[in-house]
Parts: structure tokens; C-alpha cells; sequence
């Protein structure tokens, strides 16, 4: 995927390209903060997630300075007023200034109007209904989500119908590199591709999108990211727990979800186990510790439940695209969507700064 930079096509390259995976493992890696994103693995071919530990690792036993890894990482350097006057322009950029929920155009509480994905939905079933409307009007033509397998391990999917959007509704609460998956559409020849992830998934290819740098990565293809809300995510471990815990096969288990301080699992039969997130604690990512974007801050739409009652989602239109699916979906009746309160907007603020403090 890689194509070296023709000689003497760009003038000077940027200093960061004389950077390599042995700085990214110095810097990131054995620091204990990547957010194992996949961003890295999804650019590089010379870089692959391990499965044993998991974290990146080179493919063969040599290091490249070609500086992708350590320039698309989102946990190396994050300029984030640069990007954001790239992404959303100049004008908007000062408008939002100093706002903790980053630049938007809308905040929505919105409710799919679909039956069949409010009944898999994690909430609203926003981030579906949003994905179908842009798969159906040719905004995108694939868009790349987290499934899982049968006992909640995430799983990338390139989807390309309704019914395969359908797959990734609900919430996997444990860290995987998904940006994988965009390197799949890319492989799979997709030119318009649709990304659903987490802050640090989102802005790992918004620095793809916006670094000046020589190579062909089908940057371009990249059309749409919706990003979720995260205050935080678990490792692996975490499912081990859970099975102990609450004595039940994952196979058993309908849906996870975090409300307040608890991780709720609903289980078959409509019953629902609580676990205190003092109890897991231990199953929080390191890679996570870093991170002060609680809204997914740089995508095109923000999805999450905080500030919306249950069965709604609170949807953040950040960008003119985003907006336009937003507005679009409504109208093509995918969504419902009424204005979010300042009552909710409060409470995001309230957690997006408690998400900087904590970090
Ligand atoms: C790790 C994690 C932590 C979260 N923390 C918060 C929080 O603190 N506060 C809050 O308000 N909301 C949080 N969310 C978001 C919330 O759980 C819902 O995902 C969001 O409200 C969208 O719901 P929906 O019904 O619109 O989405 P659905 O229509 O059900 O679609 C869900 C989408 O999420 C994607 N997805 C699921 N799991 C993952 C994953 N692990 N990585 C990448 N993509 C995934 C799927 O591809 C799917 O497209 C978190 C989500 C995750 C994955």
C-alpha cells in the first residue's frame, strides 16, 4: 500500500519521517500508552497487532524509518489546532474556542426510526440508522465496524448492506484495533469509505487525513467518521471476569452497558447482573490514561448515550458532512431527532472535563 516517495517530487520531507517503529515502541509502546487503535497496522505493512500481548509489531525482524507509524499514531504528538482548522475550518475552529465539547454544527437526542435496529441498538440505534442512510445514497459504499465473535470479542467487518450494518449495533467493551478494518475496505478496492470507532481510533486517521507526508495511503477514500463517546475501555481480561462474576457463558449475554458506576449485563432471560467499575478497574487500559477526548471530538459525527434518556442517542454534527447525514437521515425518515437541552449539554461538559481531570 505503501508507495515510496518519488525522488525529488517533494522538496523537503518533514523531520518525523526519520522516524521509525523502534521510536514509536520507545515512545508509545513500552510507555504503556498506545491505545492499540490499529492505525499504525492499518497504514504500514511492515507492522502487525500480536495477538499474545496484543500490540504492534514489526512484521519482520527490521526497522523502517519511513516515519508512517510514529507520524499516524495518535498518542506521538496530536496538533490538534492544526487538524481541526483542516477538518472544520478556521471560521468554526475560533467560533468553538475553549468549548470542552470541541467544535459542532448540532447536538441531537435522536432515536432510529427503524424497528428492527432499535431492537439491537445500543441506544438509539443512531449509529446504524446514520451508516444505512450514507451506504443508501452512495455517500459511502462500505462502512467499517466492530462486530463480535460469540463471546463478545471484537471482531472488524466491512459492511456493505443494511443487514451487514445491523452486526455491529451494540457496544463491545474491550480495546481492538479497528482501524484494521479500513485497510480491508481499501484491499477490498472500496473508494468511499465510512469508519465508525473510539477518540483515539478517530483521531489516528484524522492524522492520516491531514499530515503532509509522501505517500499514497487512499487517504482520500476515507469519507465519513463517527466516532462514540468513551470515558474509558478494558482489556481482554475483562471477559474472564465477567464469566467468573457473574457465573454465565458470554454466550448467554445479550448486551453490556455502563450506566452510572456500574457495568450492567443483561443475560438471555432479561436478567440484568451489575458489576461496580471499582471492581474492574484493574481491566482499564493503560493505553487509555492519555486520552482527554471524551466526545470523539474530531469526527464527523459524535455518537454516545450520556445526556439523552434511555433508547436515545445524543448525536454531536460536527462537520457540513455530517450535518448533511444528519439532516438527511431525518428526512428520509432513518432517525427522529429533537434538539438536545442545555440540561444535557451541561451534563456532557460535565463528564468531558472529568475525563481531563481524571487524566
Ligand atoms: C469502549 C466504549 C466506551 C464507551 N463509553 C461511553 C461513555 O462513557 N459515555 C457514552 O455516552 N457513550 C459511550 N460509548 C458509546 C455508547 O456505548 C454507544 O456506542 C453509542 O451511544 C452509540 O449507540 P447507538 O445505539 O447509536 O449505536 P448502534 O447503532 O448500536 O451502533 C454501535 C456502533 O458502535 C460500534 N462499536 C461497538 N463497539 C465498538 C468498539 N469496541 N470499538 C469501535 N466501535 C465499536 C459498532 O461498529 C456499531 O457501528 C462507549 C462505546 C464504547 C465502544
Amino acid at each position: 500500500m505503501i508507495r515510496e516517495a518519488e525522488k525529488g517530487k517533494y522538496v523537503k520531507l518533514p523531520t518525523f519521517l526519520e522516524q521509525g517503529f523502534s521510536d514509536l515502541k520507545r515512545d508509545v509502546i513500552d510507555k504503556r500508552i498506545c491505545s492499540l487503535c490499529g492505525t499504525c497496522a492499518a497504514f504500514c505493512d511492515k507492522i502487525k497487532i500480536s495477538e499474545n500481548e496484543p500490540r504492534p509489531v514489526l512484521v519482520e525482524e527490521y526497522d523502517t524509518i519511513c516515519g508512517i507509524c510514529y507520524a499516524f499514531c495518535p498518542r506521538t504528538f496530536l496538533p490538534l489546532s492544526e487538524i481541526e482548522k483542516r477538518i472544520f475550518g478556521e471560521e468554526e475552529r475560533k467560533r468553538a474556542d475553549g468549548d470542552v465539547l470541541g467544535i459542532y454544527r448540532g447536538c441531537y437526542v435522536v432515536r432510529s426510526k427503524k424497528e428492527d435496529i432499535i431492537k439491537r441498538g445500543q441506544d438509539g440505534g443512531a449509529v446504524t440508522s446514520l451508516l444505512a442512510y450514507a451506504l443508501e445514497e452512495g455517500i459511502i459504499d462500505c462502512a467499517v465496524i466492530t462486530t463480535s465473535d460469540n463471546h463478545w470479542k471484537p471482531v472488524t467487518k466491512v459492511a456493505k448492506s443494511y443487514d451487514e450494518l445491523k452486526e455491529g449495533a451494540g457496544t463491545k467493551y474491550t480495546i481492538y484495533p479497528g482501524v484494521v478494518g479500513v485497510k480491508e475496505a481499501m484491499e477490498e478496492g472500496y473508494a468511499n469509505i465510512g469508519f465508525v470507532g473510539l477518540p483515539c481510533q478517530i483521531q489516528g486517521l484524522r492524522k492520516v487525513q491531514t499530515a503532509e507526508q509522501p505517500y499514497e495511503v487512499g487517504k482520500e477514500r476515507i469519507k465519513l467518521l463517527i466516532g462514540l463517546f468513551c470515558m474509558e475501555n478494558f482489556t481482554e481480561e475483562l471477559l474472564d471476569f465477567v464469566k467468573e462474576k457473574v457465573g454465565l457463558d458470554l454466550e448467554r449475554v445479550k448486551k453490556f452497558d455502563i450506566k452510572g458506576k456500574e457495568l450492567l449485563v443483561y443475560d438471555e432471560e432479561g436478567k440484568v447482573h451489575a458489576i461496580a467499575l471499582d471492581e474492574i478497574k484493574a481491566y482499564e487500559s493503560e493505553g487509555c490514561s492519555v486520552c482527554m477526548d471524551y466526545t470523539a471530538e474530531l469526527a464527523d459525527i459524535s455518537v454516545g448515550s450520556v445526556g439523552s434518556e434511555d433508547g436515545w442517542s445524543t448525536v454531536f454534527a460536527r462537520t457540513e458532512r455530517g450535518e448533511e447525514i444528519v439532516e438527511g437521515a431525518v428526512e428520509k425518515r432513518y432517525i427522529e431527532a429533537k434538539e438536545m437541552e442545555e440540561k444535557g449539554l451541561g451534563l456532557i461538559r460535565r463528564l468531558e472535563e472529568s475525563k481531563r481531570k481524571r487524566f
